[in-house]
């Protein structure tokens, strides 16, 4: 049995008070039994999120990473730096970012493999969109973001990673996948991380993502391959979160 995670992605929404707020709202309901969790934020709350979740269950990460190091690369932000406020998890090649900033699946691979490279964990977002999932091409589109970064880190670093399949026409929409629609990508992607490290895909968590709220969340999560949820929406409420988390 792999625990579940649940991952609220905060996209660039926030500010302290209302963070402090959010923030506290989760602690205050979060209980031991319950399954893991982590925010990740916009970088600038990366401190606060330091000064207010250390030393509780909940971790923290970002939504991006620079593929170099630290250096002459104005508005970057490295993985070194993450590491530096105590980040667990970043995300990366989340569809936002492949959309808008031209995000190809070799330089997300690339982010995965400086990710790793810090001591981080990153949460690989894969996912397709509406005129790909009906030209019967999903299996295509996710199966080459997988297989960019599982060339890119290799086949022992599979045990670090933590996959999220967010199928882009279920993002904001209020449309989620059914659960055995999720279940049979998030089958396909777990049978390619067997193809590269047959022991370590058992171990993998597969996060589900896509307008996933405390309504839906218990059906998707019971799912056999998925393993959690990112949040993004529904991230944004603590009671909405913490629904999220008691169902997983
Ligand atoms: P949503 O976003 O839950 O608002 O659909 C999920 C995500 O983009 O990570």
């Amino acid at each position: 049995m792999r625990p579940k995670l649940v991952v609220g992605n905060w996209k660039m929404n926030g500010s302290r008070a209302a963070n402090a707020q959010l923030l506290q709202g989760i602690l205050a309901g979060l209980t031991e039994a319950g399954a893991a969790s982590a925010v990740c934020v916009p970088a600038p709350y990366l401190f606060q999120c330091e000064q207010l979740l250390a030393g509780s269950s909940m971790a923290w990460g970002a939504q991006d990473v620079a593929t170099e190091p630290c250096g002459a690369f104005t508005g970057e932000v490295c993985s070194s730096m993450l590491q530096d406020f105590g980040c667990r998890y970043v995300i990366v090649g989340h569809s936002e970012r492949r959309a808008y900033h031209g995000e190809s699946n070799a330089l997300v691979a690339s982010k995965a493999k400086a990710a790793l490279d810090a001591g981080l964990t990153p949460i690989v977002c894969v996912g397709e969109a509406l005129e790909q999932r009906e030209a019967g091409a999903t299996q295509d589109v996710v199966g080459a973001q997988l297989d960019a970064v599982l060339e890119a880190v290799g086949a022992d670093a599979v045990p670090k990673l933590v996959l999220a399949y967010e199928p882009v026409w279920a993002i904001g929409t209020g449309k989620t996948a059914t659960p055995a629609m999720a279940q049979e990508v998030h089958a396909f992607l777990r049978e390619k991380l067997r193809n590269c490290n047959a022991e370590a895909a058992e171990s993998v968590q597969i996060l589900y993502g896509g307008s996933m709220k405390p309504e839906n969340a218990g059906d998707l999560m019971a799912q056999p391959d998925i393993d959690g949820g990112l949040i993004g929406g529904a991230a944004l409420k603590s009671s909405d979160f913490l629904g999220i988390i008691r169902a997983a």
